[in-house]
């Protein structure tokens, strides 16, 4: 589905970071793997331990943006918050002639730069496809976000692995109901006799 000219570097940017927090591991323990994650982002900028925290606080928000349920209002009350607390500068880009409203920051920060870029990628996003688009995965053992691009917005998960593994899990206890209640007869009908 071709939607528009939200920047995919940024929504990717946005997905990756919400999706270092799985359920049950943080993928963004340590000042190393931070580090590695901006390295893989092009994110450039000095970070230390005291951005931890800042950078886990901005993750946490921008989770609320892909859980809102399709509540636009809430959703672009925090991409705001984010934009104006994370000092982005918009710039207009012009690329294979298209153009295109990102954001950056004007000071040398990673998280600003994390959180400027993500959150006005996210911003443009939504305000072409609307908040419903966004969503987190619907697995009981996974939280990871998404961005729902199908046709008729039919997903309802992060990827077919959670899909398939769901789908057999549904089947084995449709299964055990069924059979539980073929025992429960077996059992009646003896009653009977
Ligand atoms: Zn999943």
């Amino acid at each position: 589905m071709d939607i528009g000219n939200y920047s995919e570097a940024g929504v990717e940017l946005a997905l990756d970071l919400v999706n270092t927090q799985a359920m049950t591991r943080d993928r963004l323990p340590d000042l190393t793997a931070t580090r590695a994650f901006l390295d893989e982002h092009g994110i450039a900028g000095p970070v230390g331990e005291a951005d931890l925290p800042r950078l886990r606080r901005l993750r946490e928000r921008l989770r609320a943006v892909f859980e809102a349920g399709g509540d636009a209002d809430r959703a672009a009350a925090i991409l705001t918050e984010l934009l104006v607390e994370h000092r982005a500068v918009p710039r207009l880009v012009a690329a294979e002639g298209v153009l295109r409203l990102e954001a950056g920051t004007a000071h040398d920060d990673a998280v600003d730069a994390v959180g400027s870029v993500a959150a006005m990628a996210l911003a443009v996003l939504l305000a072409e496809v609307g908040a419903a688009r966004l969503g987190t995965c619907h697995s009981q053992t996974c939280q990871d976000a998404y961005v729902d691009l199908t046709k008729n917005r039919s997903k309802r998960f992060c990827g077919d692995g959670c899909a398939r593994i769901t789908g057999v899990r549904n089947f084995r206890s449709r299964r055990r109901a069924h059979e539980a209640a073929q025992h429960e007869d077996v059992l009646r009908s003896r009653e009977i006799d």
